[in-house]
């Protein structure tokens, strides 16, 4: 979340610059592309479960829609900046345009801490959000979908509402829905496998043997946990998770040489990812302090929490021995950071190429619905790694080509389509 000075929005626009004037980008473009071309920021009241009304605020911002709806979460968290969604949504233009999928980029959020709330307490909030923006999303025009703290159970309760409203089915409103209400297989652990088809690539491109690498992450929700069962598929070993503790509103690393279990986990794990301190100490891992996942001896680093986190302060811990930095967040590494690991040499898979997964199956998702035929698992997950893998190989033949930083190299392959697309249309 932004915290203290930093300001994501400032991050995402930086980024952008650097890569416009690389680029030569005309002075059209960049006003267009470094800013949303539309935000909403609205109330939603709440009626609570002790019949006071609560009024939370909730944020929609569509930064581009020149390639197709703009596509993208809904964050709930109570630290949330309509600037972070802002640079969120600029991050999922560039995530689609990237794995060349039709879709622009928007991203929602909403100020609440769901540990806080009851189940109807949550439903009154997405069926708010939706009913604040009902004619200005839709499949059409802006596509939500699950991220930070939601689920496929809020965005069920978001179509319900949409439905209502629109008095029709629109399955193709929103993505991340459950199986057998429009949703597609594969969904769930689409973002995690994204991230580790992409590290696998990274690693067979350095002619090194999963089997004989190790690893440190950062979270244990939706994306984290299915990196981690993948890349142990793999042969690799993840030797250190954090997670966030509620109780203590600390974060904790947990630390096993040979290997975190990911079920025995699961069995002590909160839904949102946080794992329970006090049953983990019985099961052999050591507990430490939240930064220590980024300091551990290993070869690759996975931040799959939140933004901000591999910092120009925090680098200074990383080991030397960390080969890849590969990003299931979104935003984890800021500039000064940047500096550091293209210095070292440190193989960067940037966040949106790593954690595109998501958004790629939730294209297909809205291409099944649209079929109404919806596809097997195996179908689903061969796809998703043929795109994944595809656009790996794009932007790597890219920056080997004109020794480019990796996250560079993505920016200019992503803000070359969306300019020309922009450009096309006669917007700049
Ligand atoms: N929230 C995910 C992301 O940041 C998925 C977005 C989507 O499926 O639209 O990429």
């Amino acid at each position: 979340m932004s915290s203290g000075s930093f300001n994501p929005f400032d991050m995402a626009q930086a980024q952008f610059d650097k890569v416009a004037d690389y680029l030569e980008l005309d002075s059209a473009s960049r006003e267009l592309l470094r800013n949303p071309l539309r935000e909403y920021s609205f109330s939603i009241p709440v009626r609570m479960d002790d019949g006071a009304v609560k009024v939370f605020r909730g944020f929609r911002v569509q930064h581009n829609d020149s390639r197709g709806p703009c596509k993208g979460g809904i964050r709930f968290h109570p630290q949330e900046t309509v600037d972070t969604v802002r640079a969120l949504s600029m991050w999922m233009t560039w995530k689609c345009a990237v794995v060349d999928i039709p879709l622009g980029g928007g991203k929602g959020g909403v100020i609440c801490d769901p540990h806080n709330l009851s189940a109807r307490e949550q439903e009154q909030i997405c069926r708010g959000w939706v009913r604040q923006l009902a004619r200005n999303v839709g499949p059409v025009q802006d596509v939500p979908a699950p991220d930070v703290m939601t689920s496929a159970q809020h965005m069920l309760w978001m179509l319900d509402e949409y439905e209502h409203i629109h008095g029709g089915k629109y399955p193709g409103f929103i993505t991340g829905k459950p199986l057998g209400s429009g949703g597609s297989l594969g969904r769930t652990e689409a973002t995690g496998y994204g991230v580790v088809y992409t590290l696998r690539e990274a690693l067979k491109g350095m002619g090194i043997d999963p089997k004989d690498t190790c690893a440190s992450v950062q979270g244990f929700g939706n994306v984290a946990q299915y990196a981690i069962r993948l890349y142990h598929e793999l042969g690799g070993k993840v030797i250190c998770v954090s997670s966030w503790d509620q109780n203590d509103q600390t974060s904790y690393a947990f630390k096993k040489a040979d290997g975190v279990d990911v079920d025995a986990l699961l069995g002590v794990t909160d839904r949102f990812g946080g794992i329970d301190k006090a049953r983990v100490k019985d099961m052999g891992y050591e507990i430490l302090d939240g930064d220590a996942w980024i300091e551990q001896d290993v070869d690759i680093l996975i931040p799959a929490a939140l933004e901000n986190q591999i910092t120009g302060d925090t680098v200074q811990k990383m080991s030397k021995r960390v080969k890849i930095v590969c990003e299931g967040a979104n935003g984890p590494t800021t500039p000064a950071a940047d500096k550091v690991l293209e210095e070292r040499g440190v193989f960067n898979i940037p966040d949106f190429l790593a954690n595109a997964g998501g958004v790629t199956c939730s294209y297909f998702e809205q291409v099944q619905c649209n079929m109404n035929y919806f596809w097997e698992h195996e179908e689903v997950m061969q796809k998703l790694d043929n795109k994944m893998t595809a656009a790996f190989h794009a932007v790597h033949n890219l920056a080997k080509k004109r020794k480019l930083y990796m996250r560079d190299a993505a920016y200019v392959i992503a803000i070359d389509r969306v300019a020309k697309a922009c450009r096309d249309r006669g917007w700049a």
